[in-house]
């Protein structure tokens, strides 16, 4: 039961246990002590009586003996006044004696009744005295003398007087023993005393010995358990009880369980990363890594301990990556504290000394390392540096297939833009002078076939201008010429670049615009406009109503497309803006590209402004966007 208590209440048990015997003893001893005391009163108080009693007894014997045997002997004396000495004497020993025995009845009686004896007798002297002088001048002793002195002198035998002289042995008896007895309990004091100590210091013993052996000693096996948990090693089983160190020990345990926990999932991580995830120490040799280096370079992650960084890396891009580590060692050197790498894509300024590698100072490095089945890998690496450790801590990601296929797409462009855009302007050009007759009339078949060739033609010089613009936004080499430009002389290039299709699709184009002069590049604002123009066209119903409108709001034009076309709806319209997304139902499917809106968002955002939709279906869409007015 005791184990299950707190600390604190163990404690106070241990310490109020003795505290309350001690507190017990105390009070015996002071009872013992007051009673020395008393003794000590007693004693006096008894010293007094019976010196007083003694006193006493002197005068009555002084006057007895003076009054003498017979009454002749009493002449002469009693015309004395050392008589009257005595008796007076008698009496101020008498209120002595009164005083000291008032709490003792039986005594008191005793001394009362002999003041009264005395004073009996000393009347019968004052009465014997006159009878004295009256017979005077040597006249024999007469027959009232003789009485009256026989009178005074059975008062003198009284029994009252042998009970004074009792008290006073008695208390004498008193006196005399009193020393014993006082030394006894003296004794008694002392010995109590010294058990007192002697029961403390025991005490004070026990609770040191309980405490080395139940606090010290589990204090310990928790300082075993934090050096067992810094090693890896298993810890002592958990502590029993329910007291303060009880408790913490079992939180220590469940800490330990959860840092092992987190330990083996991250463990289970870095053995299960895809990426290289290794330590570098301040040679450049490999400390540790991960099992991914077998994929990423033909290795085995043992086998690749000890071995140089360098010696793995392409030769050209050796000096690039050997600065890289330079400059995490260094950084992560004056900030020992804070991270010293940040993932990023590598695609801030970066330059390097050979064409496969790129340094971003502090953060990432492209650099070719060697698969040890005689290929090169593309490696983008992130490293810190740990000050601690002395060892860079590197990430390696694999972008072989990244710059592959980044490769791939650059050579696409070059491709549409030599290989297909300009046989496609030339094919435009040709089916145009077909169309004007200058090589002859066609037929009306021919005409038709060639207006289907010229609308493929389009849409594929489209394609081609969208592909292209939308790999120059990506790049953020889009440059834009920007100028101020009236609102309604761009729109009315948008709407003619249109003209065309909203004829045909007998849509009507309504211009609502106020006079605003918009900062921006002109033919790309165009571009923007026709676009949202041109969708809104595609998709509102032959007959149908397309309306442009423009205000300034808040130092910027905000411009609206508005048509009454199938609308989109709500769990799609945020797609719209994503690359290749169309977002309609085949049926209502317009043909198209998926990229215009992407394009017109990112021309939007590079002019600093917004785009969005409003749209309810079946009532039609409402695009919007702003830029900054001139
Ligand atoms: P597309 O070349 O397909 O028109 P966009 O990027 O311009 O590509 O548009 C993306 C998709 O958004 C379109 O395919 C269409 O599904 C939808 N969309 C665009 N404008 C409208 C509109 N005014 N009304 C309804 N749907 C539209």
């Amino acid at each position: 039961m005791i184990s299950s208590l707190k600390l604190s209440n163990k404690l106070l048990i241990m310490l109020s246990l003795p505290l309350a015997i001690q507190l017990g003893v105390l009070v015996a001893l002071s009872n013992i002590q007051s009673q020395a005391q008393l003794e000590a009163d007693r004693a006096e108080h008894a010293r007094k009586v019976s010196s007083a009693v003694t006193d006493l007894t002197n005068d009555i014997i002084r006057l007895m003996a003076g009054v003498g045997e017979k009454v002749s002997s009493a002449k002469g004396y009693l015309a004395e006044t050392t008589m009257l000495t005595h008796v007076a004497a008698a009496e101020e020993h008498f209120r002595r004696l009164k005083n000291l025995t008032a709490d003792d009845a039986a005594e008191h009686r005793v001394v009362v009744d002999s003041e009264a004896t005395l004073l009996r007798a000393k009347d019968l002297f004052m009465r014997l005295r006159q009878l004295e002088i009256s017979e005077a001048g040597g006249a024999p002793v007469g027959p009232d003398m003789v009485v009256v002195w026989r009178e005074m002198h059975r008062l003198f035998a009284n029994d009252v007087f042998y009970s004074l002289r009792q008290i006073g042995k008695t208390q004498e008896d008193i006196a005399d023993k009193s020393p014993a007895l006082q030394a006894k309990l003296r004794g008694q004091i002392q010995a109590l005393a010294l058990a007192l100590g002697l029961f403390g210091t025991c005490c004070t013993a026990a609770l040191a010995y309980y405490l080395m052996r139940t606090l010290a000693r589990r204090l310990d096996l928790m300082h075993d358990n934090t050096l067992r948990l810094a090693a890896g090693r298993t810890l002592h089983a958990p502590l029993l009880g329910r007291d303060e160190i009880a408790d913490l020990d079992r939180v220590f345990h469940a800490m330990a369980h959860t840092l092992r926990q987190a330990a083996l999932k991250e463990k289970a991580i870095v053995n299960n990363a895809r990426d290289v995830i290794c330590t570098i120490d301040e040679e450049g040799c490999f400390v540790s890594a991960n099992p991914a280096t077998e994929e990423l370079l033909g290795i085995d992650a043992d086998a690749i301990i000890g071995l140089s960084v360098i010696d793995l890396i392409y030769p050209d891009d050796a000096g690039i990556a050997l600065k890289f580590f330079d400059a995490v060692q260094q950084q992560g050197q004056s900030q020992p504290s804070a991270a010293t790498s940040r993932s990023g894509s590598g695609s801030g300024s970066g330059s390097g000394s050979g064409s496969g590698s790129r340094l971003v100072p502090g953060r990432t490095l492209e650099v070719r390392m060697k698969h040890f089945n005689g290929s090169w890998k593309d490696t983008l690496w992130s490293a810190s540096w740990s000050a601690e450790q002395n060892q860079l801590f590197c990430v390696i990601h694999d972008i072989t297939e990244r710059l592959k296929t980044e490769r791939l797409k650059q050579e696409l462009m070059v491709m549409v833009n030599h290989d297909l855009r300009s046989p496609l302007s030339t094919l435009q050009i040709t089916f145009a002078l077909l169309k004007s007759g200058k090589y002859g009339r066609l037929s009306a078949e021919g005409e038709a076939l060639i207006d289907r060739g010229e609308r493929g033609c389009d849409r594929l010089l489209q394609l081609t201008r969208d592909l292209l613009d939308s790999d120059r936004l990506e790049a953020h080499k889009m440059e834009l010429n920007v100028e101020r430009c009236a609102l309604e002389e761009i729109a009315l290039g948008a709407v003619e670049a249109i003209a065309g299709v909203a004829e045909t699709r007998q849509v009507l184009i309504v211009i609502d615009l106020p006079t605003l002069h918009i900062k921006g590049d002109r033919l790309r604002l165009e571009q923007i406009l026709s676009n949202l123009l041109s969708n809104a066209v595609k998709y509102s119903p032959r007959g149908g109503r397309v309306r442009l409108t423009a205000c300034s709001q808040n130092g910027q034009a905000l411009i609206s497309v508005f048509d009454n076309g199938p609308g989109i709806s709500a769990n799609k319209i945020d797609q719209v803006f994503e690359r290749f997304k169309q977002v309609q139902a085949p049926g209502q499917q317009m043909p198209g590209t998926g990229l215009g809106l992407t394009i017109c968002k990112a021309l939007v955002e590079l002019h600093g402004g917004k785009i969005w939709v409003e749209s309810e279906v079946g009532k039609g869409s409402q695009f919007s966007f702003t830029v900054p007015l001139a």
